[in-house]
């Protein structure tokens, strides 16, 4: 009787093993969520190449639906960084591939003390489809000047990295990149 049990069992777990090998393999072959992928120049603003690439990289370790590499020499970038005597403003995204926006790194900022890597941050919130929230505190990034000349933040709050993840995931509409916001000090 016992020995009969224990068989009956072995039986059954082979049985299973091809099943559990089956059920295994769709889930393995699941497609990935792949990340928009877009595309910045800094080559009219190369005074500030690094700042520019330190607000890339807050970006890309602060969302996974998006992610901006430098393009390469001839490619059309879908962000555009100019350097400009004016106030810091961009064309509001959030900018598809394809697709192009600009941010002009205005100088006047700059001059006044402004924190360049924030700017740089901030104009990308913009092509990335986040509008100002002013005034607001430094823990904001879309707060821009109102932060503070003193504020040197350069990172999105919770709510803001996660209205990126939402316009890029998937379902969001193009944009209309005729808006250009201006981030003029006051
Ligand atoms: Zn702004």
């Amino acid at each position: 009787m016992l020995r009969r049990t224990i068989t009956g069992v072995m039986v059954a777990a082979a049985a299973a093993m091809p099943v559990t090998v089956a059920t295994a393999a769709p889930a393995a072959a699941a497609p990935a969520i792949l990340a928009t992928q877009l595309t910045y120049s800094d080559s009219q603003a190369t005074q500030y190449s690094s700042q520019i690439a330190a607000a890339v990289q807050v970006w890309n370790s602060s969302v996974t639906n998006v992610q901006i590499r430098k393009a390469t020499t001839g490619q059309t970038a879908n962000i555009r960084f100019i350097a400009d005597p004016g106030w810091p403003r961009a064309q509001l995204g959030p900018v598809r591939p394809g697709r192009q926006v600009t941010i002009w790194m205005g100088r006047q900022a700059i001059d006044q003390g402004y924190n360049i890597t924030r700017i740089a941050s901030h104009e990308m919130g913009h092509s990335l489809g986040l509008p100002d929230v002013k005034p607001g505190p430094c823990s904001s990034l879309m707060s821009g000047s109102t932060g503070g000349v003193s504020c040197t933040n350069p990172n999105p709050n919770a709510s803001e990295k996660a209205a990126v993840q939402r316009n890029y995931a998937g379902t969001a509409q193009v944009a209309d990149t005729s808006v250009i916001l201006e981030d003029a000090a006051y």
